[in-house]
């Protein structure tokens, strides 16, 4: 079984986030790059997947990102993926969710898989719109939110949570897989996996090599960001003193029916 698990980098989810006024993008420099926290439970998803298989499974992790940024990716390696694939290209600049899914598209189908496995969402841009475009642009069947998966003689079977309990479906193979928080902690790196990661192959791909017909970056995105604000500060909030229970709830009842929240 061949199983490709997509990765961003993203800026580390506890660093403070800026945006460039000029550019409105992410700054990125000095700022730690760490694997999209999500990623990494599709990745646990594809190990286990690949354990169970056993055989001559493998587990190719896929980025696009800039090529300084490739060394992030040996944490993936470390945790017990074989081998990975970076499409690094400066063409790639100012790509919105559209250009990035096409391009990220293009190069997934030179690589032969019978499980994509993608994070539901990222920690930086957080649209979780990639996983579904992915899924259209490489017409797989695409399962979302998987939180046990089974491979069966016809193809897969997916507990899938929902906001109102869990549904069971069933897709053939090839298919898109996201992987829901709930699926299982993301295992660590061992000392072994650590040091074996350092002879894994990180091979880089290209714009070059893709042969796209429409173009990506700036040029091909089909929208424009207009303006970058911070939420505005919380005010100060109101206290409501009451001397028991009983007055202490008309006082909050009184409160949520102004707000006609009642
Ligand atoms: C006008 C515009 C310009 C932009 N310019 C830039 C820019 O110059 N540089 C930049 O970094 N971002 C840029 N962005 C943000 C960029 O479009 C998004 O980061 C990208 O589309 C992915 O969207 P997301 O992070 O919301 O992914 P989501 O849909 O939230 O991600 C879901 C999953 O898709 C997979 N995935 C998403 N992105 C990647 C990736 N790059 N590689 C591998 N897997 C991936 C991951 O598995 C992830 O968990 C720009 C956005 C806009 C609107």
């Amino acid at each position: 079984m061949k199983i490709v698990v997509t990765v961003k980098l993203v800026p580390d989810p506890n660093a403070e986030k800026k945006i460039n006024a000029q550019t409105k993008r992410l700054v990125r420099s000095g700022v730690e790059t760490v694997l999209n926290p999500y990623d990494e439970y599709a990745l646990e998803a594809a190990l286990q997947l690949k354990e169970r298989a056993g055989g001559d499974s493998r587990v190719t992790v896929f980025s696009m990102s800039p090529e300084p940024l490739r060394e992030t990716l040996r944490k993936a390696l470390a945790m017990g993926a074989d081998d990975a694939v970076l499409l690094s290209d400066s063409g790639l600049e100012g790509s919105d969710v559209w250009a990035t899914a096409y391009a990220i598209a293009a190069a997934l189908r030179k690589l032969e898989f019978d499980i994509l496995l993608v994070g539901g969402l990222t920690d930086d841009s957080s649209t979780g719109a990639v996983p579904g475009a992915l899924a259209e642009h490489l017409g797989l069947p695409c399962v979302t939110n998987a939180r046990k998966i089974d491979v069966t003689d016809s193809g897969l079977q997916v507990e899938r949570e929902t906001d109102l309990g869990y549904q069971t479906v069933h897709a053939p193979l090839p298919a898109l897989l996201t992987t829901a928080l709930t699926f299982g902690e993301p295992r660590y790196a061992s000392l072994k996996g650590i040091m074996g990661a350092k002879k894994k192959t990180i091979a880089t791909t290209a714009l070059g090599e893709l042969a796209l017909e429409l173009p990506v970056g700036t040029a091909g995105s089909k929208t424009e960001l207009r303006s970058f604000a911070p939420p505005p500060p919380r005010g100060k909030g109101r206290t409501v003193e009451a001397a028991d229970g009983t007055t202490g709830a008309q006082a909050i009842f009184e409160f949520l029916e102004e707000k006609k929240l009642v």
